[in-house]
């Protein structure tokens, strides 16, 4: 078939079945009143609650859309187009209302938080899929709220108290609590300010905190029904312990660093004075709670001792030597002092050699007279002590020095003392009575995909911790939380050993009917109450509304370094409580998808941290970008599985963009001017290609943001849209749309129409990215829209959909594509000849002997506008090339444009081959780089990418120049 005739037929099928599948450009009886007028930027008067700055932008309200200020001013759009939004109440979700659920709880922050930008990624991208599925139709609900955060508030307004020359216990439980609560009245939940400022489209009428009436039941409840099966138990065992906050702390909530020490060599003398052994330790002043010394059992050294006792020195004890794999014969001298009471791998073996455990320190982590014979002392100091007797008496073989690992608290990093200590426990691994363990099932719910995790290498990180994951130690010893409901009767005669767990404050015991009873003092820790998250804040145990219609939640969006604190913990809780109970089918995970934020760094790929100084602050870069920039850049930077670098240059570049929407607007409104409102819709036959090309484009644009959205690919989602606008709508549409909109009647009409269609589809798209700005400019189109569905405001617009059948046949695309590429061509040939941009130019096309010249008529037009040609020859390819003339090379023509007169083409070509020189040198000397082993052993990961990167850039740059010389030959 020849091109001809597939290209006449297909563009005739285009344009003729169109009026089914398109109903917004389909004509609409005139009698029906156009709905844009009814509304629109005029209402706004008409709501009491709109604050002072929306009230005073309408009282301009006879400034029609033509005079849209010069330039975008977001702070005054931020301010306005939130507060409006919250007033009209779009962000309140109603489950009787119908439609597919999407549902989405925000990891609470600390209710000490201040935002920083994993907040404000993470609020971004939350908001735009919220924002996407609002628009989409769904029954969306996105819940706020703060955590109370134990230990870091606590320490917090300990702090505070410190000034005031006071501690906790100065004040007493009760008061210091009612202190807490009044620190959070004033000054928590600022963060949830800060997040407003972002654009956060949360339910805000539904926010919750950790320690509400409501969040504090579903504690409770969990707590005693988990103690009843046995999963939540007490046990006396070596935990982690911070000092200065007088508390347990979780595996978790440990901070490892490295720290100078010193490994001592200690003579133990055998007890039948044989000898001495030599242990190696780097904590000598945890030796007087030593119960054995070990060694390994091939270790050939100690064969002949391995069942002996030695004398413990400094004290009168006389304790075993004992063999066990887990001594490292590597270390020190091979044998190993045993401090079960202070050591946790001390403790293993303490257990499976049935050792004693001796308790040196208080919970203030200073030494007990009666065990050590010297009481109130720090470690540090009964250290010296030791170290000092140890010497003098002469059981101090050699001190070497030594590197290692030491644990601190991540809240105040004080160095931790693993003591001994009854705390409670959930049994994460234990097996119920035909049942699966906690960690069991939350295992096989991400193994059969009932939860996802985007990018799925994250599951590996769970899996692994989950296989290998221990008891939880629930209790804290802080005042700032949910007590345990566990009371002990005080009743002297009283048999009973368990304390009495229960969800109301017990009368009596039940063993001994004595009333005499005191409620257990610690509390829960924080991430108790954060992992019943999902449905507490839904209302669980009541069988709300909430919780029947929006859990299981559709999403979770969070950062990595809360997967195990967090997410594992949510998805246990979540499957062992099963909220919606009998209603439920099955067994429900508590979210579907769960997405990991990438970790924000500087332009320069390093971490920000406070020491190096450069943290940037959220709120300082929306001031000084506009917040729609902000949002656009950190959506349009989150590629999965790719740490985020975020720089001035790409915030200004987002800026730029905005303000190139802000001037297409401006562009598109000022050809209004005198136009109907609404516009009359166009029938597509009236339809010119360029119109029907961006029309195709656009739904392009539409099928592919709405899938990478779909996909969690943000990045994708910001640059599908980001080039829409800018290179197909601006670059070209805009331009081809200036010829009609000056020719008047019925083409005027129609460039009309398209440009206003695809604006307002355009801001649909963009809206979850750039809330602000849309709407703003939403608002000024909105009155020519003649879309009979048309809501008020844009945040809770129709998300758009893409035509059925493309506007445009394939021929014609391609015709388009010819246009794009001939245009560009003459562009970058115009400056190659030496002519100055503006210079309008003699441009030919040189056909290659099969090209059928139909399709050229349709598009030769655009390319004279757009390439500003003076005069386009269109030669037959039988006919030479015309002298004085550079030329760029295409599959099916060639190019040209003519240079000016006197145009040196030896010059011009010296000039480029210089430039080529140059830059092959520099890409030697790089590729010589990147290819000596001895560089890439010795650079980092980023130097190596930065490298690679400049070759590439030098590759593209060569080649470029290479086809300039190519098109300079005469
Ligand atoms: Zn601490
Ligand atoms: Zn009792």
């Amino acid at each position: 078939m020849r091109i001809r005739d597939s290209f006449a037929r297909q563009a005739k099928q285009t344009r003729g079945n169109d009026n089914v599948s398109r109903p917004e450009l389909t004509e609409r009886p005139a009698s029906e009143p156009p709905s844009a007028l009814r509304v629109g930027l005029l209402s706004l008067d008409h709501h009491p609650e709109v604050d002072a700055a929306t009230r005073s932008q309408s009282t301009k309200r006879e400034r029609t859309a033509l005079e849209l200020s010069k330039t975008f001013d977001p702070k005054s759009a931020e301010e306005r187009w939130f507060q409006l939004w919250i007033d009209r109440g779009y962000f309140t979700a109603d489950p009787a209302k119908p439609g597919k659920v999407f549902s989405i709880v925000i990891p609470p922050p600390n209710v000490t938080g201040q935002l920083h930008l994993g907040h404000a990624l993470n609020v971004t991208l939350h908001d735009v899929i919220v924002r996407a599925r609002r628009m989409q139709g769904y029954n969306t609900l996105w819940l706020p709220g703060t955590d109370h955060a134990g230990i870091a508030t606590q320490n917090v307004v300990e702090r505070e108290l410190a000034k005031e020359g006071k501690t906790r216990h100065d004040l007493g439980r009760e008061q210091f609590v009612a202190r807490v609560w009044q620190w959070r009245e004033l000054y928590g939940g600022k963060i949830l300010h800060q997040l407003r400022r972002l654009g956060a489209s949360c339910d805000w009428s539904r926010e919750r905190f950790t320690l509400d009436e409501g969040l504090s039941r579903a504690v409770t409840k969990v707590f005693v029904m988990l103690y009843r099966e046995g999963l939540i138990y007490r046990d006396y065992r070596l935990i982690n312990w911070c000092p200065r906050c007088e508390t347990a702390l979780s595996d978790l909530e440990v901070e490892h660093k490295d720290a100078q020490g010193s490994l001592w060599h200690i003579r133990y003398p055998l007890a039948d004075g044989t000898g001495t052994l030599t242990v190696a330790t780097t904590r000598p002043e945890t030796m007087l709670g030593d119960t054995a010394v070990a060694v390994h059992p091939e270790d050939d050294r100690y064969r002949d001792v391995v069942g002996k006792l030695v004398r413990l020195p400094l004290t009168d004890r006389q304790i075993p030597i004992i063999a066990d794999d887990a001594v490292d014969r590597q270390f020190g001298t091979g044998a190993v002092k045993i401090t079960p009471g202070h050591d946790f791998n001390d403790f293993e073996i303490g257990r499976r050699h049935g050792l004693p455990q001796i308790s040196l320190l208080d919970t203030s982590g200073r030494t007990m007279a009666q065990q050590t014979g010297f009481g109130g002392m720090t470690p540090q100091a009964a250290r010296a002590e030791i170290v000092n007797r140890l010497e003098v008496l002469g059981y101090l073989e050699k001190t070497e020095p030594h590197r290692h690992s030491v644990g601190v608290c991540s809240r105040c990093e004080t160095l931790l003392e693993p003591i001994l200590s009854p705390q409670w426990y959930l049994a994460v691994s234990k097996l119920a009575a035909n049942q699966e363990s906690l960690a069991g099932k939350a295992i096989k719910a991400v193994e059969r995909g009932a939860t996802r995790f985007y990018p799925k290498r994250w599951e590996n990180t769970y899996f692994s911790w989950m296989h290998n994951i221990q008891d939880w130690c629930i209790s804290r010893q802080l005042w700032w939380g949910h007590r345990i409901p566990a009371w002990w009767c005080d009743n002297h005669n009283c048999t009973r050993t368990e304390p009495i767990v229960a969800e109301a404050s017990p009368e009596s015991c039940p063993t001994c009917h004595g009333n005499a009873l005191h409620q257990v003092e610690d509390v829960l820790d924080t991430w108790f109450s954060s992992g019943l998250w999902p449905f507490s804040t839904l209302g669980w145990p009541e069988h709300t509304a909430d919780l029947a219609r929006y859990y299981p939640t559709s999403l979770l969006l969070t950062g990595f370094d809360i997967i195990f604190f967090w997410v594992a913990r949510m998805m246990m809780f979540g499957l062992k409580i099963n909220p919606n109970g009998a209603e439920a089918m099955a067994e429900q995970v508590p979210f579907r998808d769960v997405y990991i934020t990438p970790l924000v760094r500087d332009q320069f790929g390093k971490k920000m941290t406070k020491s190096r100084g450069n943290v940037v602050d959220p709120l300082e870069i929306m001031e000084r970008y506009g917040t729609d920039a902000v949002r656009f850049t950190l959506a349009q930077l989150s590629v999965q599985g790719r740490d985020l670098i975020l720089s001035d240059d790409r915030l200004a570049a987002s800026r730029a963009f905005a303000n190139k929407i802000w001037n297409a607007a401006r562009f598109v409104l000022m050809n209004l001017e005198g136009a109907p409102q609404p516009l009359a819709p166009i029938a597509t036959a009236q339809l010119g290609l360029a119109e029907r090309w961006i029309l195709s484009r656009l739904d392009k644009a539409i099928r592919e943001v709405s899938k990478a959205i779909d996909e969690y690919r943000f990045n994708d989602a910001a640059l599908i849209v980001y080039q829409f606008v800018w290179h197909e709508f601006c670059d070209w549409y805009i331009e081809l749309s200036k010829e009609p909109l000056k020719a008047g009647g019925e083409r005027q009409a129609a460039a009309r129409y398209v440009l206003v269609t695809c604006f307002d589809r355009m801001l649909r798209i963009l809206h979850p990215f750039m809330p602000f700005i849309s709407e703003e400019l939403w608002q000024a189109i909105r009155p020519y829209l003649s879309d009979t569905s048309l809501t008020e405001h844009l945040a809770v617009a129709k998300w758009p959909a893409a035509a059925e059948a493309d506007w445009i046949a394939e021929v014609e695309a391609l015709a388009m594509d010819r246009c794009i590429a001939t245009t560009e061509a003459i562009n970058s040939l115009r400056s190659l000849a030496g002519h100055h941009p503006g210079q309008r130019v003699t441009a030919v096309i040189r056909p290659h002997a099969e090209f059928d010249h139909d399709g050229l008529d349709d598009w030769r037009n655009y390319a004279i506008t757009l390439g500003k040609v003076a005069e386009l020859k269109i030669l037959a390819a039988s006919d030479g090339r015309p002298t004085g003339t550079v030329f760029a090379p295409m599959a099916w023509a060639e190019i040209g444009v003519a240079t000016p007169e006197g145009f040196d083409f030896e010059k011009a070509r010296a000039l480029i081959r210089k430039k080529l020189d140059e830059v092959e040198t520099h890409l030697k000397r790089n590729q010589e780089r990147f290819g000596n082993p001895g560089f890439r052993a010795k650079a980092d990961a980023e130097t190596i990418a930065e490298i690679e990167q400049k070759i590439e850039e030098l590759k593209m740059q060569k080649k470029t120049l290479e086809a300039q010389l190519e098109q300079l030959q005469t």
